[in-house]
């Protein structure tokens, strides 16, 4: 499960300050940032900020901020597929879709921890209740009770072998079970 979560792969982003000069922005150093007078919008004096070390900019005046590909997406009115296109990102298409992915990954992770905890107490009560039933009837009992009571001790069986595989399997099982159970395929 938690190789799901370690396979996740950044986009590798080309540097904004060379994407930016590309762009015919002047950039001005002070101190560690950058600044220009905003492409994004008009201006006379000097609002958008540049930050090389986070890799993105902020303008002061238009507010407009983000990465490089926020940046392309502005300027040209690019989608985000578009900007990664412009902007020469290899496996473009790949990256996005491994993003996606990923994040249906974590989504599924979070689903099955969710899954297991209510799993696990929706049986312990149902076995709970099960197991009244049979210490509540006592003999002398009806065949058709009797019949209702064997029927009754093979779900308690098969709840057990469930609440077994929830309380002292390892994820692998409890996966597998989980999978099965709410119809999830590989
Ligand atoms: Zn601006």
């Amino acid at each position: 499960m938690n190789t799901a979560l370690k396979s996740y792969n950044p986009i590798i982003k080309p540097d904004i300050l060379a994407a930016l000069q590309r762009e015919g922005v002047i950039l001005r150093q002070k101190g560690r940032a950058f600044w220009a007078s905003c492409p994004l919008h008009s201006e006379k004096t000097p609002s958008f900020k540049v930050d090389p070390e986070r890799q993105t900019f902020y303008c002061f005046g238009c507010r407009r901020h983000g990465d490089v590909i926020a940046f392309v997406m502005e300027r040209h009115g690019l989608t985000f597929r578009e900007a990664l296109t412009y902007l020469g990102i290899e496996n473009s298409r790949i990256d996005y879709v491994q993003v996606r992915k990923n994040k249906e990954r974590r989504a599924l992770i979070g689903s099955f921890r969710a899954w297991e905890k209510e799993r696990r107490d929706e049986l312990a009560t149902l076995l709970r209740a099960c197991r009244q039933v049979i210490a509540s009837r006592k003999p002398p009992l009806s065949e058709t009770e009797l019949e209702a009571l064997a029927l009754l001790q093979g779900e308690i069986d098969y709840l057990e072998y469930l609440y077994d595989i929830l309380c002292n399997r390892d994820d692998r099982d409890k996966y597998e079970l989980f999978k099965e159970e709410l119809g999830y395929g590989e």
